[in-house]
């Protein structure tokens, strides 16, 4: 191996925990998964420290080469702290992530929410590696997003900027969301809104596919969705077309708020419906500035389920 330093970037989801190693370059040397323990903190920092030592067996990457350790968590982060206010997703509470972690490795060790890793990652190796200023949106069961301008991220006072999921769409007539309030952006365009919405088709007296899909898998799932919507079966049609309207219009806002070079859009959703993206795009259209609209790309983001690792590595490379 170079005398180069490698990075250990770590992503914690809420299903698996993605851990890799990576040069200098930002290319991944080697990558792990393992499914996330739901017991608690301690038992998931002790399958990071099981990663990381696999990760660098498999490698032959001796702990002096490894310059720090970066880890993604869902949830509210306080990143100068390395600590985890909240993380639904994981069941934590007030979990010192950071100092436990370089407790246990003696690594030096950063800690920042996931959806700003995945905009990193997107800005060092993916559809941002052209720009300094990109908004990433992540369209999976919520609508996750991470803000970057003059390629650092935007935290607010406390770490929790970048909550577009919780844009108010319909606030006085929607749905209560996951945080308490009414009309979220997730209560009307992330793939969880989609498929209620499709659910809730199946009780309507008109004739749909959503209703054949359903029958033949006993569930429904988004790409049924968009493939019914592909169809143009009417229902899913109009479903797609009001979840795309309202994240067409956040999209809209955020683009007039902060005016960036580029918007890449990744996750589950995103990859299974280009019938939702254009949609969106079309929304977006209609509602944001011309002088705005006219100069910005929203794209598809690149590193799929690799952003996350590799931007909590830029992280090491950059700030430790
Ligand atoms: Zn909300």
């Amino acid at each position: 191996m170079s005398d180069h330093p490698y990075y250990v970037g770590i992503d914690i989801g809420g299903t698996n925990i993605k851990a890799a190693l990576v040069n200098h370059h930002g290319s991944i040397i080697n990558k792990l998964e393992m499914p996330t323990s739901l017991v608690g903190s301690d038992e998931v920092c002790a399958q990071l420290v099981d990663l990381i030592d696999h990760l660098r067996e498999k490698s032959v990457v001796n702990s002096p080469q490894i310059k720090g350790i970066g880890i993604g968590v869902p949830g509210y982060i306080n990143p100068a702290q390395g600590f985890v206010h909240e993380s639904p997703n994981l069941g934590w509470k007030n979990v010192p992530l950071k100092d436990h972690m370089h407790r246990l490795t003696g690594i030096p060790v950063i800690v920042e929410n996931d959806a700003n890793t995945a905009a990193l990652g997107e800005l060092w190796q993916g559809a941002g590696n052209d720009v300094d200023d990109l908004v990433m949106i992540t369209l999976g069961t919520g609508v996750g997003c991470g803000i970057v301008i003059n390629q650092q991220i935007v935290h607010g006072s406390q770490g929790f900027a970048g909550e577009i999921g919780h844009m108010k769409m319909k606030p006085k007539t929607g749905i209560t969301c996951v945080c308490g309030k009414k009309g979220c952006l997730e209560t009307t365009s992330s793939g969880l809104a989609i498929v209620r919405e499709g659910l809730k088709a199946l009780q309507l007296e008109k004739e749909t596919l959503l209703k054949q899909a359903y029958a033949a898998s006993g569930d429904l799932s988004v790409k049924q969705i968009f493939d019914a919507a592909k169809q143009e079966d009417p229902v899913a049609m109009e479903i797609i077309s009001e979840a795309a309207f309202y994240l067409g219009v956040a999209l809209a806002n955020l683009a007039n708020l902060i005016n960036p070079q580029k918007v890449v859009i990744g996750g589950g959703v995103a990859a299974a419906g280009q019938i939702y993206m254009d949609l969106v795009y079309a929304s977006f259209c209609e509602f944001a500035l011309d002088i705005i609209q006219r100069h910005i790309r929203i794209v598809p983001a690149q590193l799929g389920n690799d952003a996350g690792v590799i931007g909590c590595s830029w992280m090491v490379k950059t700030y430790l």
